[in-house]
C-alpha cells in the first residue's frame, strides 16, 4: 500500500510527466480507458486544421503529391513500424483492424494450399473470430477454436494459420509470441497476431519474434481517434509470396496507370486496398509522432508501474468487496489493463465513471482499467482506487439507476 505522498513522489520523478500537458483531458477526470479510446493530442484540432483548410481547402487535388498524402499509408505505417520491433516497408496503415484480419488470413489460406485450418482460441475479442468464420465458409476452410492452455498441442500438419490477439482484450493475459511463433513455424503454419491491446502499451518485437502477419488497431493506445484507420505488418520475406484477397487499385503495382488487368505491388503496398482517409491518418500521425518523441523502454516500464500500483492498492481491499483479479500478476504476462472479476460489475463501473473515474465493463462480469502511461500518472491511480474503495464501501453502486445498459459499454 501507498500513500499519496508516496504516489506523487512517483509522479514528481516522471520522465513523462511533461507528456501530459500534450493531451486534451477533462478537468477532474481520472481516465483509465485508453485502451478502447485513446486521449486526444491536444495538438491534433490544430494539425487536421490545418490540413482541412490549407491542403485540402487550398491545394486540393493537388495535396496528393505536395502534400504527399498519396504516401502517408507507408509513412505513418513506417512509424507504427518503430513501436512493434518491424523494419521500414514492412507496416501500414489502411482500413480497419477488421478488414485487415480478412485480407492477411486470406493471403494464409491461400498460400497454404492444401492446409485448412484457421486455429484460434475461444473467448477472444469477437470480430477476428467472426473474420475467420466468414472466411472459413468462402474458403471451405476450418475454424478450430481451442482452449488457451489446448493451443500448442493442437498445432498440426492441417493448419494454416494460427491466429491469437497477442494481448488478451479481457484478461489482458499476454502471449509468448516467440515461442507460439515457433511452434506454428515448426508445422509449417503461419501467425497473425493481433495487436490492438499490445501497440503503444508494451514492448512488441515482431521481428525478434519471426512473426509472419500482425494486425492493430490505431484508436487505442494508439491514440489515433475515434475508428482511427488499423495497421497491418507483413515479414518482409513474406511480401512477395502473400496477396490480399482485397484486390483494389491502391494494392496494384501501378494504380495511376490505369491498366484493366490487376497487378499486385512488389511490397507492402499490395495489403492497400482502396484510397485512404487523409484526415483520419492526420489525427493518427499527430499521435504517432508523440510516441516516437519518447524512450519507448522507460515508457513501457511505467506502464507496468501502474498495472502494479493498481493491483496493489486495489488487492487490499478487493476480498471483501467480492472483486477478484483476473489479470496475471506478473508484469512480463500481462498488457497495460488491468482486470477484476466482480458479481455485479457494470452497476459498480457506471457507478465509478459517475465519480469520475473512466474505466469499462467486459461482459459478463470484468470491470477493466487501462493504463497508458503517456497521460496517465500514479496519483491519478491512487485516486482512482481510492474512488473505487469508497464507492464500494457506500453501497451507492446498487441504485437502480446504474443498472440501466448503455448501447456502447
Ligand atoms: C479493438 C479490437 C479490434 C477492433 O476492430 P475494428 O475493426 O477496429 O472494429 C479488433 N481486434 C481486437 C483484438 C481488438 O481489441
Amino acid at each position: 500500500m501507498l500513500t499519496l505522498d508516496d504516489a506523487k513522489a512517483l509522479d514528481a520523478d516522471d520522465p513523462f510527466k511533461g507528456m501530459r500537458e500534450r493531451f486534451f483531458l477533462p478537468e477532474g477526470l481520472i481516465y483509465l480507458d485508453g485502451n478502447s479510446l485513446g486521449a486526444m493530442p491536444s495538438a491534433a484540432p490544430g494539425r487536421m486544421d490545418e490540413v482541412v483548410r490549407g491542403e485540402w481547402g487550398r491545394d486540393l487535388i493537388r495535396s496528393w503529391n505536395v502534400h504527399d498524402w498519396i504516401g502517408a499509408p507507408q509513412r505513418v505505417g513506417d512509424k507504427i513500424a518503430r513501436l512493434v520491433g518491424a523494419g521500414p516497408g514492412e507496416v501500414v496503415v489502411a482500413d480497419s483492424t477488421s478488414v485487415n484480419i480478412f485480407k492477411l488470413l486470406g493471403a494464409a489460406l491461400a498460400h497454404n494450399v492444401g492446409r485448412k485450418v484457421i486455429l484460434t482460441e475461444p473467448g477472444d475479442f469477437p470480430t477476428d473470430l467472426y473474420i475467420a468464420q466468414g472466411l472459413a465458409a468462402q474458403f471451405g476452410a476450418e475454424v478450430r477454436v481451442v482452449e488457451a492452455e489446448a493451443l500448442e498441442a493442437a498445432i498440426d500438419d492441417d493448419l494454416a494459420v494460427l491466429m491469437l490477439t497477442h494481448v488478451h482484450y479481457k484478461s489482458g493475459r499476454r502471449r509468448d509470441m516467440a515461442a507460439l511463433t515457433a511452434a506454428a513455424h515448426a508445422k509449417g503454419a503461419l501467425v497473425l497476431w493481433d495487436l490492438s491491446h499490445s501497440a503503444g502499451a508494451i514492448a512488441v518485437d515482431l521481428n525478434g519474434a519471426g512473426a509472419d502477419l500482425a494486425v492493430g488497431c490505431g484508436y487505442k493506445y494508439l491514440n489515433g481517434g475515434p475508428g482511427a484507420p488499423a495497421f497491418l505488418f507483413v515479414a518482409e520475406r513474406l511480401q512477395g509470396v502473400l496477396a490480399s484477397p482485397l484486390t483494389g487499385w491502391m494494392g496494384h503495382a501501378e494504380p495511376f496507370a490505369f491498366v484493366d488487368d490487376y497487378r499486385p505491388a512488389p511490397g507492402i503496398d499490395r495489403f492497400l486496398c482502396g484510397t485512404p482517409s487523409i484526415l483520419a491518418l492526420t489525427a493518427l500521425e499527430t499521435a504517432i509522432d508523440l510516441f516516437l518523441e519518447t524512450d519507448l523502454i522507460a515508457l513501457h516500464a511505467k506502464g507496468q508501474g501502474l498495472c502494479d500500483l493498481f493491483i496493489g492498492q486495489v488487492s487490499a481491499f478487493a476480498a471483501v468487496h467480492d472483486l477478484r483479479l483476473v489479470t496475471p500478476s506478473r508484469p512480463q504476462r500481462r498488457g497495460s489493463h488491468v482486470s477484476f472479476a466482480h458479481p455485479q460489475g457494470y452497476p459498480l463501473m457506471q457507478a465509478l465513471i459517475d465519480h469520475g473515474v473512466v474505466g469499462d465493463f467486459r461482459t459478463p462480469d470484468v470491470v477493466r482499467f487501462g493504463f497508458t502511461p503517456l497521460y496517465v500518472g500514479y496519483e491519478d491511480v491512487w485516486r482512482a482506487a481510492e474512488a473505487l474503495k469508497s464507492l464500494l464501501e457506500s453501497g451507492v453502486w446498487r441504485e437502480p439507476r446504474y443498472a440501466v445498459r448503455a448501447k456502447v459499454t
